[in-house]
């Protein structure tokens, strides 16, 4: 469905880093540690979208994520130190913390990408 929500850099921010409302930047997008709330306590704007609007992305986001941040310690260390049994498990630390980390920020991303591209709720 098309939209005219004009991406904007200051919403993005309050969405992504201050998990905010991506219509209003008012309401909390978070009832729990991860979990959404459905609806927007502030403006009820509809968070939750259709059809599972929310199922997968923003898990591959978070992977992705962390997938980076261990590649990129694996290339720091191993080019520091060379290979070493603790330069893997290293790596996998950092991956996995990356995504535990930055999972609720992924979360909140991709409610602001489905608002930005109409899947959730429109006026
Ligand atoms: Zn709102």
């Amino acid at each position: 469905m098309p939209t005219d929500h004009r991406p904007a850099l200051r919403d993005f921010l309050r969405t992504t880093f201050h998990h905010r409302c991506p219509h209003c930047g008012e309401g909390p997008l978070f009832q729990g540690a991860y979990t959404l709330h459905t609806t927007c306590e502030a403006c009820g704007a509809d968070l939750e979208g259709l059809h599972g609007a929310h199922f997968g992305g923003p898990i591959i986001l978070g992977y992705a994520v962390g997938g980076l941040a261990g590649l990129a310690a694996f290339a720091l260390l191993f080019w520091r130190f060379g290979y070493a049994p603790w330069v893997l498990w290293t790596t996998l630390l950092v991956a996995v913390a990356a995504i535990v980390l930055t999972f609720r920020h992924c979360k909140a991303f991709w409610t602001w990408w489905l608002w930005v591209t109409g899947e959730l709720g429109q006026d």
